[in-house]
C-alpha cells in the first residue's frame, strides 16, 4: 500500500492568525497561532468553547499550515487548542521546524505526548486528569486559578514539573476574587509567578 505523505496529512483548524502571545513567559512575542478543533477537558470557565467540537471546522494540510506560518514571519509558531494533543503532532511539528520556525505548545496534557517542541506549556486542568507523558516535557506550568481549590491543585501539579519548570498562576478572567488569592498565593510562595492575559487588555486575538 502507498504511504500517505505526511505533507498532505490534515487537522481540524479552528483557526490561524497572527497576533502577540498573551501569556506566560514569552508575553509580547509575535506569534503565529494554529488552534487546532476538539477538546474533551470542558472547563466551565473555558474562553475557547466554540473549537471544543471538530465537525464544523475545515481541515487544513500541514503543508499549508506551515506555509501560512512561514509567511507571517513570527518569532514563535504556537500550536494551541482545544486540546492540540488529541492528534499526533509529529507530522505537523516536523513540517514546520522544517521551514526554521520555533514551535511552542499550549496543552492541558490529557493526552500521549508528540511532536518535538522548543517550547512547552502545560496547563493541566482539575476536569481531566493529564496523561503521565507530559511531564517531562515541561518548560513552563500555568495554572488558572478560579478559586481556593485550584491552588491546592497548583500545587500539586508544581510538584510533578521537572525542577527549573517557570511556574506561574493565572487569574480566570471572569472572576475577579482570583486576582487578590494569586497576588496573596505568590506573596506567600516565591517561586511561583503571576501571568496576566495581555491580549485582553490590549483588546487583541
Ligand atoms: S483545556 Fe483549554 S480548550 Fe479545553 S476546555 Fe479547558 S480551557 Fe477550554
Amino acid at each position: 500500500m502507498k504511504a500517505i505523505a505526511s505533507t498532505t496529512i490534515t487537522y481540524p483548524i479552528v483557526e490561524t492568525f497572527h497576533s502577540i502571545q498573551g501569556e506566560g513567559s514569552w508575553t509580547g512575542v509575535s506569534a503565529f497561532f494554529i488552534r487546532l478543533a476538539g477538546c474533551d477537558v470542558h472547563c466551565p470557565w473555558c474562553d475557547q468553547k466554540e473549537s471544543w467540537t471538530i465537525k464544523p471546522y475545515p481541515q487544513q494540510s500541514v503543508e499549508e499550515l506551515a506555509t501560512l506560518a512561514k509567511q507571517a514571519n513570527p518569532a514563535i509558531v504556537v500550536i494551541t487548542g482545544g486540546e492540540p494533543l488529541m492528534y499526533d503532532l509529529d507530522p505537523l511539528t516536523k513540517q514546520l521546524r522544517g521551514l526554521g520556525l520555533q514551535l511552542h505548545l499550549e496543552t492541558s496534557g490529557t493526552h500521549q505526548f508528540s511532536g518535538h517542541f522548543d517550547w512547552v506549556t502545560f496547563s493541566p486542568k482539575p476536569f481531566k486528569l493529564p496523561h503521565d507523558s507530559i511531564y517531562p516535557q515541561v518548560n513552563e506550568l500555568k495554572v488558572v486559578i478560579a478559586s481556593q481549590l485550584d491552588l491546592q491543585w497548583a500545587q500539586q501539579q508544581g510538584t510533578k514539573v521537572p525542577l527549573g519548570t517557570i511556574k506561574y498562576l493565572q487569574p480566570e478572567w471572569h472572576t475577579p476574587d482570583s486576582q487578590q488569592l494569586i497576588y496573596d498565593f505568590v506573596l506567600q510562595y516565591p517561586d511561583w509567578r503571576i501571568s496576566l492575559q495581555m491580549h485582553k487588555f490590549l483588546g487583541v486575538r
